[in-house]
């Protein structure tokens, strides 16, 4: 299966309760917590709470209830976290690995959400 996923991954350990988390927001389809190794002064990440491995997975298979869930939580996060540029902030980068030449760490879909400076140019 294309898509197959792994319950005993840290964020499904996380969904569970079994290990905690700085929890930022949360809805019904949702869950934003801090990164525990942030990469920027703001540093959230934001997970479905379905189990899909990737952004294709999540993009293909979620319903729209999931997927319009996870994005208000995401608009939530950045207007919380004083990046929103409709509140006249700086901006923010927003991203999300997949696969191995995505080097994806964790396999469950997250999106990254970094603010707090300037995020610097897309060179690897
Ligand atoms: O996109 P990728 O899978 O590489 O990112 C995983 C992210 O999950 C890392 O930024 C890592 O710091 C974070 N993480 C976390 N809490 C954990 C385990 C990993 O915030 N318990």
């Amino acid at each position: 299966m294309a898509f197959a996923y792994d319950d005993t991954n840290i964020f499904a350990r996380i969904l569970r309760g079994e290990i905690p988390c700085n929890t930022v927001a949360e809805n019904d389809h949702a869950l934003a917590f801090r990164d525990i190794a942030p990469k920027a002064p703001v540093h959230v990440l934001v997970i479905p709470k379905g189990k899909y491995v990737s952004f294709d997975d999540f993009a293909a298979n979620a319903s729209d209830a999931e997927i319009a869930g996870f994005h208000r939580l995401c608009a939530q996060v950045v207007r919380a976290e004083g990046l929103g540029l409709d509140g006249g902030n700086a901006g923010f980068r927003a991203i999300t690995n997949a696969g191995p030449h995505g080097v994806q760490e964790v396999p469950h879909y997250h999106l990254h959400i970094m603010g707090g400076r300037v995020m610097g140019p897309m060179v690897f």
